[in-house]
């Protein structure tokens, strides 16, 4: 089986979000999945890795894995081109799964559970207002979840506060505002529903240092980005002034950036997003290297439908994943446009996937949408290669010399870039 063909497919109704089809000769086709940014991911699978994996087998997702992410890591990797490589990965995976008609968590190692815990993160799409509403009656909103059997939610009381001086000020009276609602649902329903908070990265550091201790009676589930993830010294120091799990990060990119967390012991939980880190292969790895400091990992969601059938596998294969992040609203608004099978909700679990690969794919309608682009790419070409290492290559009459020397290593073998 070769790959034939690369496709990508985002819409106007949801600019951040593009999906990413890889053809093979076969009829296969896998599906991925990133969010924001979603041209210029378009032109980092385009430009760069979609060539280099038209006429490879897809089964070698490790290998393609590698040489994707040495070709972003001379850039300084992360942004797009992560993105990009986290979208294809997933694809890769889908097609394994399909090819040997297992679900992908089943070639991941197994089952280590069926179903995992979701808490779902307060959103507003359509009919559903869950952020809005939580304003305005709080125990309401947690206790419509708790009748689903969704013991767990997750806001952000302080994002709206931290706007006006963009977090370089926090007054009390201001601290005391946005806390309300959560001090309502703990007069109410105590410790009935778990209750994490998430900044997005909004406050400065003696500010997150206020928030903990002010939020400690409340007993939050964790701390999320409160500060930006840049410094993990920052981050001991939050987690050593609470006795609140920090979380970190969607924002770290690879095991390479998780490592330092992990290893610092600047959190309490590891929570990559899937389809900004590297993809299924990368949050095996993160998850491993979690496990053993005894941490356990809570993927990220809020984006599209994909991640939350690719975290499903990583969560069934993994002992130490804690909890699945899901949006109610995402859900039920707008994802089941876009794929089909949908990943199914019960009871507050996140069920297996049953189904061969991936466990779903896109619907025929989305590339016939009035607002959609897609690009694809079916030839190969690889003139990018041409790193700055090559200026001290020998001239080409010896590289050809070298090449075609019958006596130099007959077993032979392909190097490790693909060329
Ligand atoms: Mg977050």
């Amino acid at each position: 089986m070769i790959i034939s063909k690369i496709e990508t497919i985002r819409v106007g109704q949801f600019p951040d979000l593009i999906f990413v089809q890889v053809h093979t000769d076969t009829g296969l086709i896998g599906l991925g999945e990133t969010w924001y940014g979603a041209s210029t991911v378009e032109s980092a699978i385009h430009d760069h890795f979609g060539p280099l994996l038209i006429g490879r087998d897809p089964a070698e997702i490790e290998r393609h894995w590698q040489t994707m992410f040495r070709l972003s890591d001379h850039a300084g990797y992360g942004g797009a081109e992560m993105r990009a490589i986290s979208a294809i990965d997933v694809a890769l995976w889908d097609i394994k799964g399909q090819a040997l008609q297992m679900p992908i968590f089943e070639i991941l190692g197994g089952g280590t559970r069926h179903r995992i815990k979701v808490y779902n993160t307060l959103g507003v799409y359509g009919d559903i207002t869950d952020g809005y509403d939580v304003w305005t009656d709080p125990v309401g909103v947690a206790q419509r979840l708790l009748d689903q059997g969704i013991t767990g939610m997750k806001m952000s009381p302080t994002d709206f506060i931290a706007r006006e001086s963009d977090g370089q000020i926090l007054f009390n009276d201001d601290l005391e505002w946005a806390l309300r609602p959560l001090r309502e649902i703990r007069d109410k329903l105590g410790m009935e529903i778990e209750v994490a908070n998430d900044a997005h990265a909004k406050w400065n550091l003696p500010n997150a240092l206020k928030i903990v201790r002010e939020m400690e009676p409340l007993r939050p589930m964790w701390h999320e980005e409160l500060i930006s993830p840049l410094n993990e010294k920052a981050h001991v120091r939050l987690q050593a002034a609470t006795t609140t799990p920090i979380a970190a990060a969607e924002r770290l990119m690879t095991r390479y950036q998780h490592r330092r967390f992990i290893e610092s012991a600047a959190a309490r939980i590891s929570m990559p997003d899937l389809t900004w880190t590297g993809g299924i292969s990368e949050v095996k790895k993160i998850a491993i290297l979690a496990s053993a400091h005894q941490m356990p990992i809570a993927p990220h969601d809020c984006v599209g439908p994909v991640n939350m059938l690719a975290c499903a596998h990583i969560a069934m294969a993994t002992p130490n994943v804690m909890i699945m992040e899901y949006n109610r609203a995402m859900h039920l608004g707008w994802y089941r446009d876009f794929i089909e099978p949908d990943f199914v909700i019960e009871d507050g679990y996140l069920m297996a996937p049953t189904e061969p690969g991936l466990g779903t794919h896109l619907k025929k309608s989305v590339k016939d949408r009035p607002d959609v682009t897609i690009r694809t790419s079916n030839e190969r070409h690889e003139p990018w290669l041409m790193s700055p290492n090559r200026y001290t290559y020998p001239p080409p009459e010896l590289q050809e010399e070298f090449i075609n020397s019958t006596e130099r290593r007959k077993a032979g073998s392909e190097a490790v870039y693909y060329d």
